[in-house]
């Protein structure tokens, strides 16, 4: 980890120490590209294609069918080390508000 912050070659805005693949890219663009990366899961409800929405830097499957949300299990573990480590639950209750308005 360098001690400079780099500008994102992605975005070209945000300063970064993250990197993918050696280039400096900052946490927005890395979701971004995860998304890209990560098939499209189908409803277990309806079977619908689900969407994906990153709501607090946490990447989530919603259906535009039943309006359902769909974490995976090391999301929801993300999720709640967050909750855990801020001791308090505005960042549940942000994810949650998000989850209403993705
Ligand atoms: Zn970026
Ligand atoms: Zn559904």
């Amino acid at each position: 980890m360098g001690l400079f912050k780099s500008k994102c070659v992605r975005c070209g805005t945000e300063s970064t120490r993250n990197k993918v693949e050696g280039l400096p890219t900052c946490q927005g663009c890395e979701l971004k590209l995860q998304i890209e990366r990560e098939e499209a899961r189908v409803c277990p409800v309806d079977g619908s294609q689900m969407q994906k929405k990153i709501i607090c830097n946490v990447i989530v499957d919603k259906c535009p069918t039943c309006n359902g949300h769909w974490l995976d299990e090391g999301e929801l573990l993300l999720l709640q080390n967050a909750v855990n480590s801020t001791g308090n639950n505005d960042f549940a209750t942000g994810f949650i508000a998000g989850m209403i308005i993705a």
